[in-house]
C-alpha cells in the first residue's frame, strides 16, 4: 500500500509543523492552569487530588505532543549533513530500548554494509523514532521489531518490521493524516511529522500490514556515494 507524498517546499513543511505544535500544546496549557487556579482558591469544593491528577494528564499530553513533533529539532542545527545510517540507527535503538523493554518488546538490526544518505540529522531521528514507536505501541507480549537496510538499485532501503497488531486497509489509508489515531491518548501527529520529513528528504515511504499479524514499513532514499 502506497503513500502519495504530496509535493510542498520546505519552510511551508517547517512552518505548518511549528503552528500546529504552537495550538495542539496550549490547549493541554491552559486546561493545567485552570486546574491550577482552582486549587488555589480558597472555596475548592471537589476532591483537590482530581485537579491535580487532570493537571499531571493534560502536562503529559503536552510532553507526547512535543515529542511527537520536535523532540530533536534543534533550531541552530538545521543543515543537511552525510548521515551515516549505521550511527544514525545506534542512536535511534538507545533512545527507544528502554521503551521497547517496557513493552516486554526486543530490537534486531541488520545493516548490509556502510548506508550514507542526506539529511538533517535531529528531523531524520524524529522522523524513524516517530514510526518506530508507533511499532512498540503495536507490540504483544514478546514482540519483535526488526530493522533492515541495504542498497538497491542505487537506493537505500530501510524495513522496519514489526508483529504487532497491525492495521486494516481503512486505517492504512487514514496514515499521516493529522489527528487520525486509534489510542486512548495517541496525538495523531506522528506519522504526519514523520512523512512530511521524509518527503523533505526526497525520500518514499510505503506502508504494508495485516491485521492481528504486523506492519512493514519500507523507506527508500537516494544514495549518497562516500
Ligand atoms: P499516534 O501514535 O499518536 O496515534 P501516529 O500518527 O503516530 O499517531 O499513528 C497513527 C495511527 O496509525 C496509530 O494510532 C495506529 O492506529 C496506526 N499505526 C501506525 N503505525 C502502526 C503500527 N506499526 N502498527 C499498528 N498500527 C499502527
Ligand atoms: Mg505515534
Amino acid at each position: 500500500f502506497n503513500i502519495e507524498l504530496q509535493k510542498s517546499g520546505k519552510m511551508e513543511v517547517i512552518s505548518q509543523l511549528a503552528a500546529s505544535v504552537a495550538h495542539e500544546v496550549r490547549n493541554p496549557l491552559q486546561v493545567t492552569r485552570g486546574f491550577l487556579q482552582l486549587i488555589g482558591s480558597k472555596n475548592i469544593q471537589l476532591n483537590e487530588k482530581n485537579y491535580m491528577a487532570l493537571a499531571i494528564n493534560e502536562l503529559d499530553r503536552a510532553t507526547e505532543i512535543i515529542n511527537d513533533f520536535l523532540s530533536f529539532a534543534k533550531p541552530q542545527k538545521e543543515e543537511m549533513t552525510n548521515l551515516n545510517l549505521n550511527e544514525e540507527f545506534q542512536h535511534i535503538i538507545d533512545i527507544l530500548t528502554p521503551m521497547a523493554r517496557q513493552n516486554n518488546g526486543s530490537f534486531k538490526v541488520h545493516f548490509n554494509g556502510k548506508l550514507w544518505i542526506r539529511g538533517v540529522s535531529s528531523k531524520f531521528k524524529q522522523a524513524i523514532i516517530n514510526i518506530i514507536k508507533n511499532s512498540i505501541e503495536a507490540l504483544p507480549n514478546q514482540g519483535k521489531i526488526e530493522v533492515f537496510g541495504y542498497i538497491y538499485l542505487e537506493e537505500v532501503y530501510i524495513v522496519i518490521k514489526d508483529n504487532g497488531e497491525g492495521m486494516t486497509e481503512d486505517e492504512l489509508r487514514q496514515l499521516g493524516k493529522p489527528y487520525f489515531s486509534k489510542k486512548d491518548s495517541g496525538t495523531g501527529l506522528g506519522l504526519m511529522v514523520s512523512f512530511n520529513i521524509i518527503k523533505s528528504m526526497d525520500g518514499d515511504v510505503e506502508y504494508n500490514s495485516v491485521k492481528g499479524k504486523g506492519t512493514q514499513v519500507t523507506l527508500k532514499f537516494p544514495m549518497l556515494k562516500i
